[in-house]
């Protein structure tokens, strides 16, 4: 026995460091940097079949966490609004036909400082960006949109969207991509009478398909999901030049195509997370928020109570407590099969994600200033 188990042994050994290495250079996340938490909480589903339900945001009730609400898209018909029981509260812009949604905390309209709602919608009649005040007495949205619809692309139809508000100006912008990898970015502007309207600040473009978008507002960066190549990282000010790194690869640590929903985990001290939606495996691949956005961990849900999910869209994350059930925060992704009904949004109790081995801050304010 001893004689034969020593080269066994060897040969699994070598087996294993093989694998090791394989996960290194790329190719499949390894075993031990995967997580795989179940979903403690779906909303409900979205009225259209087939593929609807797209992207999801968080907004933070200023005061009272409870009453934060998730916003998701459904690209056949509305913006819908969800409480932090996952039902539906509101549904609104019906036909807009939004694809990408994202809050925008602390715009300055008429004499008062309000939270917006920013989605690009796809319908003939209304293609370009909505905009939506969240009022926090009532939790509701209503359409503050200037003319209805914010053109893009001169008048061609955007494909995502996401908002940033500068740290270093004060001023706010959304960041909107297509399908040709064109980028533009607009800044927000009161128009009066309560109404919200963009003027064009910048152009970039990128060389094919690109969708998942999102800003770091503390640190001043937007980054660009190009579907089958990457993540790209702007400088996110309107002066900060064209230069764009490639901070995650398509191939590199189970990275699949296609690229999909982009989101931040904000912590103290510029730490945290960038998380993409890697549809091609099914999974979500974790970076860090600071330095060179290195590879963290995978994380792959599993089935519990509440059916797996597959061919993931849009997510969004948060750090801080919102109802009672979710602590230390969640992680909420779009479901492309949910089970038993049309497409919806499942929650993820991010302290099932973070385990022993990511940052679990509750304290950093996304809501920022
Ligand atoms: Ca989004
Ligand atoms: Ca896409
Ligand atoms: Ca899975
Ligand atoms: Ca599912």
């Amino acid at each position: 026995m001893l004689s034969t188990s020593r080269p066994l042994t060897m040969r699994v050994l070598a087996a294993w460091c093989l694998a090791l290495s394989f996960a290194a250079r790329g190719g499949l996340a390894a075993e031990a940097d995967i997580v795989r938490p179940e979903a403690r909480l779906e909303t409900d589903p979205v009225p259209h079949g087939a593929d609807a339900a797209d992207d999801p945001a968080i907004w933070l009730h200023p005061t009272d966490p409870a009453k934060s609400l998730i916003i998701g898209t459904d690209k056949q018909g509305a913006l819908h609004v969800y409480g932090m029981d996952g039902h539906e509260r509101q549904r609104v812009s019906d036909g807009c036909r939004p694809d990408n949604v994202d809050v925008l905390y602390g715009f300055k309209l008429g004499d008062r400082v309000v939270d917006l709602a920013v989605a690009s919608t796809r319908a003939s009649k209304a293609s370009g960006v909505k905009v939506w005040r969240i009022d926090p007495e009532t939790c509701t949205l209503t359409d503050v949109t200037a003319g209805g619809t914010l053109p893009v692309f001169g008048g061609r139809v955007p494909y995502g969207v996401c908002t940033y508000h500068s740290a270093k100006t004060g001023k706010t912008y959304f960041i909107v991509v297509d399908k040709a990898g064109r980028i533009e970015q607009h800044e927000l502007h009161d128009a009066g009478a309560g109404t919200v309207k963009a003027a064009k600040v910048r152009e970039l473009k990128l060389s094919s398909i690109t969708e998942g978008c999102v800003a770091d507002d503390e640190l001043g960066f937007v980054y660009v999901a190009e579907e089958n190549v990457g993540i790209w990282k702007f400088a996110a000010e309107p002066d900060g030049g064209d230069h764009a790194t490639r901070v995650a690869k398509v191939g590199e640590h189970g990275l699949t195509a296609d690229v999909e929903g982009l989101t931040i985990y904000g912590a103290a001290g510029g730490k945290g997370y960038l998380i993409a939606s890697s549809q091609g495996s099914n999974t979500f691949v974790v970076y860090t928020r600071e330095g060179d956005n290195g590879y963290v961990l995978t994380i792959d849900p599993k089935e519990g109570r509440i059916d797996d999910v597959n061919d993931t869209d849009g997510i969004a994350v948060i750090n801080r407590p919102t109802s009672p059930q979710f602590p230390g925060g969640f992680l909420v992704v779009q479901d492309g099969s949910n089970k038993g009904g049309n497409q919806d949004f499942k929650l993820y109790d991010w302290r099932d994600i973070a385990g022993t081995r990511l940052l679990i801050d509750t304290e950093w304010n996304p809501r920022g200033r």
